[in-house]
């Protein structure tokens, strides 16, 4: 598990404000109740004796210290017995001034006693992640379920190919590490790349994992922004800044080869390529150039990194957005 810091400080806080919410609710309706029955507040005055009796009893030695004790905790829990018959007396529900904890778990700390994390804090987790992705909306309509592979089955060699690659994409999402290794998916426009690698995003991020997807014209323009902005200007920018796409654990660059390039695009797509490799963590890219158009665009320097250090999967069929509309 590599969670997004930003993200983490993020739901952390959610939580720790969710929590106190709930108890300062919980804690006006206490008052409220009190102040309305005298003998309701009397109970209450009495219950919040009890850890004063029992410093009380632990500094008068520990002559049956335990026994003291358990004293102390058999009439708490009768005095809480009276409460909620009271409570209950007067009309209320029996947990009517308890917190309102939205996970019944961990009452909002995210937290198990254990120190482990609990599962509503791992799906808020989750949620951050989809979020800070920049896949968002593509999620909701993306994933390997809404895959169809009969859409190439025209073809008989394509639909062989296809069914491969998905097998072959599902099983990186499943298996996903730090250093899973790299994929380069190439193809004609119109194919599944879009799809899939949002596909492998969302089950990479569900297992805990830090992804950043964008088209490599966003991801070139951050950079020339960042580059812009640290040669004119003082203040220090609002925008994320492009450390993201060297920090997270899976970085996929969606249509490399559609972006405006220049010798400042390629060198920061060599500086991507490198460092994250450098650093063993993983990418995809998405293209719809051949080898010889690759070539042609960048540097000797990336080409060889794309040809030998990712495992290129060919999309091959027709067009499969035509045949989602019907025709
Ligand atoms: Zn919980």
């Amino acid at each position: 598990m590599a969670f997004n810091r930003d993200n983490y400080k993020k739901v952390k806080r959610a939580f720790e404000e969710k929590e106190r919410a709930a108890k300062d609710t919980a804690d006006a309706k206490k008052r409220a109740l009190g102040a309305q029955h005298p003998d309701i507040a009397a109970v209450d005055r009495e219950l919040s004796q009890t850890s004063m009796l029992i410093m009380r009893e632990i500094s008068q030695g520990p002559d049956r210290i335990a026994e003291r004790i358990d004293e102390l905790r058999r009439s708490n829990l009768a005095l809480q017995k009276v409460r909620e018959e009271l409570l209950i007396s007067h009309g209320y529900p029996a947990n009517y001034t308890d917190p309102a904890y939205e996970c019944e778990i961990c009452h909002d700390a995210g937290y198990l006693a254990d120190g482990s994390m609990c599962s509503c804090f791992k799906r808020a987790m989750v949620l951050a992640g989809y979020e800070s992705s920049g896949i968002g909306r593509l999620l909701q309509t993306q994933s390997f379920e809404s895959f169809k592979v009969e859409y190439y089955s025209d073809d008989a060699r394509s639909f062989e190919n296809m069914k491969r690659v998905f097998a072959l994409c599902r099983a990186y999402a499943d298996s996903f590490t730090a250093g899973a290794g790299n994929l380069l998916l190439c193809g004609k426009t119109g194919l599944g790349k879009t799809h899939i690698s949002t596909s492998i995003a969302k089950v990479v991020i569900e297992r805990g994992y830090d992804v950043v997807y964008d088209t490599a014209q966003n991801i070139f323009r951050d950079f020339e922004r960042e580059k812009f902005e640290r040669s004119y200007s003082s203040q220090e920018s609002a925008a994320p800044s492009t450390d993201r796409y060297f920090a997270c654990d899976l970085l996929i660059i969606d249509d490399l080869g559609t972006e405006m390039s220049n010798t400042f695009t390629v060198s920061c797509l060599y500086n991507m390529i490198n460092s994250r490799m450098i650093a063993g963590k993983s990418m995809i890219i998405n293209t719809n150039l051949n080898q010889d158009e690759l070539m042609k665009r960048y540097s000797d320097r990336i080409t060889s990194r794309l040809f030998g250090e990712f495992s290129p999967l060919l999309f091959s069929g027709v067009d499969v957005r035509q045949k989602k509309l019907g025709f």
